[in-house]
């Protein structure tokens, strides 16, 4: 098991029953230090916390025991499900932000995520794929972890979602008319609006998404790189899917 360090907040309730704890749900602090953070987490008037929160430095703190159901995620959705705060883990990576930053994430702090992921994973059952960033399941309201956050390093630790994509393609066939970018935002997960124009929601989904897959590209446009991300994900998406009914 992994060192952790106690700092009880009072901020949680029971988890609901009826509703698996199947995701983990990955944040920036956005604060100038952990300190601040962690009196933030555990102040009553906030109403907000997280399970864990791991500092620059490589230190892990434990705010609320996973088995209560912590306020990290607000209003939330993904894969057809809201309220991601009763099926999810939230982890607080000390880090400046948008707001304080750009800060990119040490070796240190992500070697601990790795080893939470592993220890979190294997004993509450939940699949390695199921790792997303708080933008993700609020990509109207929220930029954490960012798109300085090392994804690709975490999938090849074996967590989260990624596309071996990272240049731009070289053909333009592999473009998707708005309605399919949109229908395979939601395909993967995301909350998108289903209407066939790029309007000011569709473009922040796009933005966040590409925040998580083609950080090289923050237009909220979908370019051609966006697309063929997308369909390889999609690729991805329907074979865990099959896996897992097969399973059963
Ligand atoms: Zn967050």
């Amino acid at each position: 098991m992994l060192k952790k360090i106690y700092y009880p907040s009072p901020n949680f309730e029971p988890r609901p029953s009826g509703i698996p704890l199947d995701m983990i749900v990955l944040h920036y602090t956005d604060m100038p230090n952990a300190e601040e953070a962690l009196a933030r987490l555990c102040d009553p008037a906030s109403k907000v916390s997280a399970h864990f929160l791991i500092h620059k430095e490589g230190p892990l703190y434990q705010l609320v025991d996973p088995k209560h159901r912590a306020w990290h995620a607000g209003t939330s959705f993904w894969g057809g499900e809201g309220d991601i705060n009763s099926r999810s883990i939230g982890i607080e990576l000390d880090n400046l932000g948008h707001t304080f930053g750009p800060e990119p994430f040490p070796v240190s702090q992500m070697t601990t995520l790795y080893h939470l992921l592993e220890e979190l994973t294997q004993i509450y059952g939940i699949p390695a794929h199921r790792v997303v960033g708080h933008s993700d399941v609020a990509p109207l309201r929220k930029q954490d972890p960012g798109e300085l956050f090392p994804w690709h390093d975490l999938a090849k630790k074996g967590f989260g979602l990624w596309s071996s994509q990272k240049t731009p393609p070289l053909s333009s066939s592999v473009s998707l008319s708005f309605l399919e970018v949109q229908q395979a935002l939601r395909d993967i997960g995301y909350e998108c609006p289903l209407t066939g124009v790029w309007d000011d929601d569709s473009q922040k989904v796009c933005r966040v998404f590409q925040q998580h897959f083609t950080p090289v590209e923050l237009t909220g446009y979908p370019s051609d790189l966006t697309c063929q991300t997308l369909q390889e994900l999609l690729g991805i998406v329907k074979s865990l899917a099959q896996s897992r009914s097969f399973l059963g």
